[in-house]
């Protein structure tokens, strides 16, 4: 059988390996001058934006949430169709989630709904930017205006993405990225947030160690209640050297994702009932190459068929968030946000990562059709 095609891979070459080591021999290891370094390119790669970095995407979202002093009372609007990290800052914080359901085609949170569930508590929406495609920012930002929200955006798939030409973070309010082992730009594992001001910017940074501000020699003072959040050198040295191959590994990400829909051919989804993703070369960064399968097919059965006869990888992202058991027990219930239970039932993530070649991506939609028996 051909070698195990697993469905990511960071892609992490021999010089960010090499300036691991360099951090790791000069005698500072944790938060210091390559954390500052990542900090300034990230904010010059946004635009001139504030930006903060930190040990996940996940901690990010919550000191956003913090900054914004949402907390108990206050109601926040997200996808059921995301990491589950979207609806646990929520909680973390103190706040009420409320999930909208999503729209088929997109798989992102659908706007019309989001505006459903607003209510006198809402505060803030996290909309999410599944597999990198942009939710559309302008219907975004214009609710959030008329409703005088907060916005979070998960931006953690969606490092390379635009929206009209415009990168993902370099507009809007709160943007939050992920550079865990698996998003387009890793340091293992962190996050970065960006943010509207200094004053912002102060408080992440209070927010992320300890609630410490220090001033002069020996001054030291604690004014809000932080944690332990901050990315270390080793960390931000790898995030510091990919930065600048960011467009080099989306374009590769582009070319294999139109190699799939090449193989996979104009009349794929007519065939076998299936949905393959949004075809967009403008907005998307090609995080993930998710498909849906078709109602009678049970997934499991599928990935067990990619793996056992095919030795591929596939994924799942995600099973709907409001029918895990924590979320059961606040009461959220099957048939709530039904386009989300239906996809959250059949999504499969196909392998997509930089240095899979042309022919792997053949190698998959043959064993998807396989798999399918078409
Ligand atoms: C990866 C991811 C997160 C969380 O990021 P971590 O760095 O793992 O904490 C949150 N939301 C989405 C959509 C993600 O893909």
């Amino acid at each position: 059988m051909s070698e195990f095609l697993p469905f990511t891979r960071p892609y992490i070459d021999e010089a960010a390996i090499a300036a691991v080591g360099d951090v790791l021999r000069s005698g500072w290891i944790t938060s210091g001058p390559k954390v500052q370094a990542f900090e300034k390119a990230l904010s010059e790669y946004f635009g001139g934006r504030p930006v903060r970095t930190f040990n996940s995407g996940t901690c990010t979202m919550e000191i956003a949430l913090r900054i914004a002093g949402i907390g108990p009372g206050d109601e926040v609007i997200t996808t059921p169709i995301s990491w589950v990290a979207t609806a646990n800052v929520i909680l973390e914080v103190g706040a009420t989630p409320v999930f909208a359901d999503i729209d088929p085609i997109t798989r992102n949170i659908d706007l019309d709904k989001v505006e459903a569930a607003i209510t006198p508590k809402t505060r803030a929406i996290i909309p999410v930017d599944l597999s990198g495609l942009p939710v559309d920012r302008d219907r975004l930002y214009a609710i959030a205006a008329k409703h005088k929200l907060r916005v979070v955006e998960d931006a953690a798939q969606a490092l390379g993405s635009q929206w009209n030409g415009k990168r993902i973070g370099s507009f809007g309010d709160f943007v939050s990225f992920s550079f865990q082992a698996n998003k387009n730009l890793t340091t293992t594992e962190g996050g970065c947030l960006v943010l509207n001001d200094g004053d912002e910017a102060r408080l992440a940074e209070k927010y992320r160690l300890q609630g410490v501000t220090r001033t002069g020699f020996d001054g030291m003072e604690v004014d809000v209640l932080g944690g332990k959040y901050n990315m270390t050198d080793v960390a931000a040295v790898i995030g510091l050297h990919q930065l600048p191959q960011l467009e080099a590994i989306t374009e590769r990400r582009h070319a294999l994702a139109k190699h799939y829909f090449d193989t996979f051919g104009a009349d794929f989804e007519k065939q076998a009932g299936t949905q393959l993703p949004v075809k967009d070369f403008a907005n998307t960064n090609w995080h993930m190459f998710e498909i849906v399968l078709p109602e009678g097919v049970k997934r499991s059965d599928f990935m067990a068929k990619m793996k056992e006869q095919h030795n591929i990888g596939c994924g799942v992202h995600y099973p709907p968030i409001h029918l895990f058991q924590m979320y059961r027990q606040r009461g959220f219930r099957e048939g709530m946000f039904p386009v989300a239970e239906s996809v959250g039932r059949r999504i499969v993530t196909l392998p997509l990562f930089p240095c899979m070649s042309e022919a792997d991506v053949a190698r998959v939609a043959a064993a998807v059709r396989a798999s399918l028996s078409i």
